[in-house]
């Protein structure tokens, strides 16, 4: 390191709540120039696996000493925070819903992350709106729509460089946008949404269901026997799109068609000039905004050729990423 290590630098943290783990950065305030420098230090980050269905107080205790661990690795005082977060937040700052952690409906998010670094300035938003976000200021596109394909579907929207629908008027649920009245049941518990097909864990069972027909010539088991069928391992889907198994291509390629129809009416209606997949679960699957990309070509209308669909650029650190960006604004 060429600056010497006693020279405090003011911080700014990026904190990404996701469904499985929690990820970390700090990064110095006056990066872009700004007072206090601090261009040649270098940002520190972590992460931690979330413990499944752990209660509320084990959760902060988690988050508490995460922070804590990373603040001890950077020399200065942390200015703002930025937390991207899944669950539905609404405007006073409450959980209304998380289905991956019921124990946090009704907690008051707001308070519960001011409490983490008390002093610093805290703004919180989706983690898809963040993420949508992040994606345009990489892409340098103003007008642009982004899905993130992992346990769920999440997505934002940026409309003339901006978030839509505009702060403190709920997120873009780019996941539950109804597709089809006859679809799969949702996690929300509707029939119909994006994410009922196209999410990792709804791509996954599909695909154990059409292997299974394959191998063992039934018909396919599709949920209406007892039970949540299991899904195969990603890592054989994964081998087996890249083999061009018949099941894992029609499994992964439904659930390209279903974000395709979403780029789609989303271009009907808004006109973004760029779509962007990214998520854990489509960063696995090498060509799956490809895909994305070929569907939405075939659903087209005649004249009105949907955005281009591209990877997204900054891969599973976008949310990060754009709750770096909102602790900056917040600073
Ligand atoms: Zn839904």
């Amino acid at each position: 390191m060429p600056m010497p290590a006693s020279a405090p630098t003011p911080g700014v943290l990026g904190i990404d709540i996701g469904g499985t783990k929690v990820a970390l950065r700090i990064e110095p305030s006056g990066a872009d120039g700004g007072p206090g420098g601090g261009a040649d230090v270098a940002p520190v980050e972590s992460s931690f696996p979330w413990t499944p269905a752990a209660s509320v107080p084990r959760d902060l205790a988690d988050l508490t000493d995460g922070v804590a661990a990373l603040r001890a690795r950077w020399n200065g005082p942390l200015t703002a925070v930025g937390v991207a977060m899944p669950a539905t937040v609404d405007p006073a700052g409450r959980v209304t819903t998380w289905p991956g952690r019921p124990s946090w409906t009704g907690l008051d998010f707001g308070a519960a992350m001011r409490g983490l670094v008390p002093g610093a300035r805290v703004a919180h938003a989706d983690d898809g709106d963040l993420a949508a976000l992040a994606e345009a200021a990489a892409a340098d596109c103003p007008d642009l729509v982004y899905l993130g394909i992992g346990t769920g579907v999440g997505g934002g929207l940026v409309l003339a460089g901006r978030p839509c629908p505009r702060p403190g008027h709920g997120s873009a649920e780019i996941g539950h946008m109804l597709i089809s009245v006859t679809g799969a049941v949702c996690t929300c518990g509707r029939r119909g949404c994006v994410q009922a097909t196209a999410s990792g864990p709804a791509t996954l069972r599909r695909a154990a269901a059409y292997r299974a027909a394959t191998t063992t010539g039934v018909n396919e088991p599709d949920g209406g026997g007892g039970g949540e069928p299991a899904g195969v391992p990603f890592a054989e889907l994964r081998a087996g799109w890249l083999a061009e198994a018949g099941w894992a291509v029609r499994a992964v390629r439904e659930s390209a068609q279903a974000a395709a129809v979403a780029v789609v009416s989303l271009t009907e209606v808004l006109h973004p000039r760029l779509a962007v997949v990214g998520g854990g679960f489509a960063d696995g699957l090498p060509g799956f905004a490809a895909t994305v990309d070929e569907q939405a070509r075939v659903l087209g209308r005649p004249g009105h050729p949907p955005a281009p669909v591209q990877a997204a650029v900054l891969g599973g650190l976008s949310s990060l990423s754009g709750a770096l960006l909102l602790a900056r604004q917040a600073d």
